[in-house]
């Protein structure tokens, strides 16, 4: 078989909504008040409006304003704002799907503190295993696949064929496990190619054919994860979880008798708590986690911050990619080549306002990062 050759080709700037460039989308999403906080909180510090949402501390008068491109109110059913599982995915995954089919990347990041919603909004309820959940309680990630395959089994064009394969990670201590291959013992090496970027060696690559293989995959990895929490006195909300869908399209061409192909990668990471540490007054290995588990966050930050003052002001600082393992693979998906989507989850009860406060302020700064996504094909 000849040599592969990428060539990448930009589309136009701009409004579009598909590829080019574009700014990362943030949406924010305030969950219902648990069975604990409604016995202490008589209203939640946090009220939406439009793509509005305002943090008031009815104890201090502090009170904060922040824009994005979307706010979810998840706080009560009975409320005619409530947004469920399948708007959210209607919102945001649909768009990531149809970027997917383009042949350009995505990436969708959830981020906040512990408890506020990340595994819901990616996966569903965290409590139950995938394959026991109602269809309304499905996340982001299920929804994905199940979608992707519909899009497969749809399509008539003979001259295309589909081919998706997943992978399934966790980045524990700045250590990189792979969640489908179990046996995989120690740390997996990151390393770079030149045209496809970062990726962790070694890694399982499992072709799959139905969202019913991915799901039975996910909660072998979940259990994995799971594991190696209870034996190891680890922590998930301390670990980054990364499920990495790529699509290929091989299209044949019966004039030239040739054949193209285009990859995407679609990237979902459910983050570790953004909550700080320091307080509780950890020694030992908790404090080697933690502080490392905040190295990666902690960088996450500031490769956010220095890619929004590139954009904002042109300017060229550099931007501390290689300093934790997952901005180095984030990389592609924070102001490179991919289509991006951070969800900021908050919790709507005022024990929590300062860590709401400062999960909104870092969404505030992911919102102005440009990225510049271009199609994988050769
Ligand atoms: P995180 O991943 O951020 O630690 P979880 O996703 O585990 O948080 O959510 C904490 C709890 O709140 C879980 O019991 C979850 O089912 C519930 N929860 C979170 N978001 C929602 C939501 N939008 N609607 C209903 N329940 C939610």
């Amino acid at each position: 078989p000849r040599p592969k050759h990428h060539h990448h080709h930009k589309t136009k700037a701009g409004g579009s909504t598909i590829g080019g460039d574009a700014k990362v989308k943030v949406a924010v999403r305030v969950r219902p008040l648990s069975a604990k906080e409604k016995k202490l909180d008589r209203e939640p510090c946090v009220t939406m409006q439009d793509t509005q949402t305002i943090l008031h501390n009815p104890k201090t008068e502090k009170r904060k304003v922040f824009n994005f491109d979307h706010s979810f109110w998840s706080v009560n059913h009975e409320d005619e704002h409530f947004v469920g599982q399948e708007h959210v995915f209607e919102s945001l995954g649909r768009e990531v799907l149809e970027n997917a089919f383009q042949g350009y990347n995505a990436c969708v990041f959830a981020y906040g503190q512990t408890g506020s919603g990340k595994t819901y909004t990616m996966m569903g309820p965290p409590q139950r295993q995938q394959s026991q959940l109602q269809k309304e309680e499905l996340g982001m990630i299920p929804r994905l696949c199940d979608d992707i395959f519909a899009r497969i089994a749809a399509n008539e064009d003979e001259t295309i064929k589909y081919k998706v394969d997943v992978s399934y990670m966790e980045i524990y201590n700045e250590k990189v496990q792979d969640l489908l291959n179990p046996t995989q013992r120690g740390n997996l090496r990151l390393r770079e190619h030149k045209i496809l970027g970062p990726y962790v060696e070694g890694l399982s690559k499992l072709a799959v054919n139905s969202y019913s293989h991915i799901k039975s995959l996910m909660d072998q990895g979940n259990k994995v994860r799971h594991t190696a929490e209870t034996q190891m006195n680890r922590e998930s909300s301390r670990s980054h979880a990364v499920f990495t869908i790529t699509v290929t399209q091989a299209r044949y061409f019966a004039a030239t008798k040739t054949t193209g192909e285009k990859m995407s990668r679609i990237s979902l990471v459910d983050l570790a708590g953004s909550e700080r540490h320091g307080k509780t007054g950890t020694t030992g290995m908790r404090l080697v986690e933690g502080s490392s588990i905040n190295k990666s966050l902690t960088t996450l930050g500031l490769v956010i911050s220095a890619l929004a003052d590139n954009s904002a002001a042109g300017k060229q600082r550099f931007i501390p990619y290689r300093d934790s393992t997952l901005t180095y693979l984030l990389k592609d998906s924070l102001g490179g080549n991919s289509r991006t989507v951070m969800v900021a989850t908050i919790s709507p009860s005022t024990f929590n306002f300062e860590e709401s406060l400062s999960t909104l302020r870092y969404a505030d700064r992911a919102k102005r990062i440009v990225n510049h996504a271009i199609v994988n094909e050769d």
